[in-house]
């Protein structure tokens, strides 16, 4: 089912931008799918949180004889409102050494950067688009124009800011056939120059989680809580980021609470909102969780996002959940010998709706998919739509995820949670000290 709720979704609502009328109604249809499709126990979580949303941009590119339009979109938390003309300088990749080679010509210039790596010498390792920004604003970039890596004319969005708040300049993507044929001009001693003008929005917005629950048999007091974002960027309907993952979780719920056996431990579906403008919901929801004592309740956490057709689980755990998670893993293989590979990792990663819950101690847990490039292309994009949705893949994370969730609730005993200090040597191990530092998330 949760394929023709995805499909119909992405032709009737559309996009599910957090606090916008389609984000309201994307909750609204997750919670009546949940009450309508199985005898679950539904509640909401309202929050509220300061979120950017886009409103006008206009880019034009001239040569002092001519201008041209060119098709863009702002990228998140740039500026409610600036006009800015600026000569334009290829930044390349925008890594420190491309800003060296450049040097004082960065100073007031709009910069052209590549969102991705472009003829970049073996191993070396790109930045995120916000460390770029950064980097640039550092050398007093006047404006930053991200050129996209995806051909056929693809624009993408996501955040520009390191740490949530607006940056100073304005930043926009380009399609990379633009990007491809303004970088030629300049190579070909063209003095170019741009003008940008944006305008949007940041406001308080109101939101819910959709929350749903299958109270244990035996241990109702101890939760496996699997969780994934239903909110969705504005540029296409999100139908991979995640709508494959929400709405896998309201199939599983509906798949879970209609079969007879009852789960021993307490399963709690959870539709987080928020996630793209900086995991608003999930951010929310642990709070709440800490200050009730709620949070001593809750096990682990498992996230989908962009999950589809998965072939193992990845654990961020304190060490007994490595073995568990790989037994667990091995044992679904062993049932679904063809369709399931039963991989196993341990990476720590972040910005999802995970970290709230790892950097509270809780173990998270994460299917390995590998979706192909023409899925991640799409990523944030205006291409994101419900043609890169494979029916098959989301009736599989029902399938394997669903049996990972029936054997952790009935496990003899669970493994512990992180201590502190456990917790605090993983994430140093895994090298995340420095970007949990830098996004203002680092808890000690
Ligand atoms: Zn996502």
């Amino acid at each position: 089912m949760g394929y023709q709720w995805l499909r119909w979704s992405t032709l009737h609502i559309g996009h599910r931008l957090t606090g916008s009328p389609q984000g309201r109604r994307a909750e609204d249809l997750a919670d009546s799918l949940f009450r309508t499709s199985a005898p679950l126990v539904v509640s909401s979580f309202p929050f509220q949180a300061q979120a950017w949303s886009r409103g006008t941009v206009q880019l034009t590119v001239s040569d002092g004889a001519g201008a041209l339009h060119l098709a863009s979109v702002a990228l998140a938390n740039t500026p409610l409102s600036c006009s800015v003309e600026a000569p334009l300088v290829d930044a390349g990749n925008g890594l420190p050494e491309d800003l060296d080679r450049i040097g004082d010509r960065a100073n007031g210039a709009a910069l052209l950067i590549n969102i991705g790596l472009v003829a970049a010498t073996e191993g070396t390792r790109n930045l995120h688009r916000s460390e770029k920004a950064a980097l640039a604003l550092a050398r007093g970039a006047k404006a930053l124009v991200f050129v996209n890596q995806v051909d056929g004319h693809v624009l993408l969005t996501g955040t520009a800011s390191i740490d949530g708040t607006l940056i100073p300049v304005p930043a926009v993507c380009i399609a990379t056939e633009d990007g491809t044929t303004l970088r030629k001009r300049l190579a070909d001693k063209e003095a170019l120059s741009i003008a940008l003008t944006m305008g949007n929005h940041s406001e308080v917005v109101s939101a819910r989680n959709i929350i749903a629950e299958i109270r244990g048999a035996e241990k109702p007091d101890e939760v496996v809580v699997v969780g994934g974002h239903l909110d969705s960027w504005d540029l296409a309907s999100g139908a991979t980021d995640n709508g494959l993952g929400s709405f896998s979780i309201l199939d599983l719920a509906r798949a879970m609470a209609n079969t007879p056996h009852r789960p021993a431990r307490t399963i709690r579906f959870v539709l987080f909102m928020g996630e793209e403008q900086g995991l608003l919901g999930s951010r929310a929801l642990v709070k709440h969780y800490q200050e009730s004592g709620e949070l001593k309740h809750i096990r682990c956490m498992i996230n989908l996002d962009m999950s589809g057709n998965p072939q193992g689980f990845g654990v961020g755990g304190p060490a007994d959940w490595g073995s568990l998670i790989a037994r667990l893993s091995s044992e679904i293989h062993g049932v679904d010998t063809a369709e399931f590979a039963g991989r196993a990792s341990e990476e720590v990663w972040l910005h999802s709706d995970h970290q709230p819950f790892l950097l509270a101690g809780v173990p998270v847990i994460y299917p390995l998919s590998d979706l192909g490039k023409h899925v991640y292309g799409c990523y944030h994009s205006s291409c994101d739509d419900i043609h890169l949705v494979d029916p098959q893949a989301m009736v599989n994370n029902v399938r394997f995820v669903g049996q990972l969730i029936y054997h952790l609730a009935a496990q003899p005993e669970l493994p512990p949670v992180f201590t502190e200090d456990g917790l605090r040597a993983r994430l140093v191990e895994a090298g995340l000290e420095q970007p949990l530092r830098i996004g203002g998330d680092w808890p000690w």
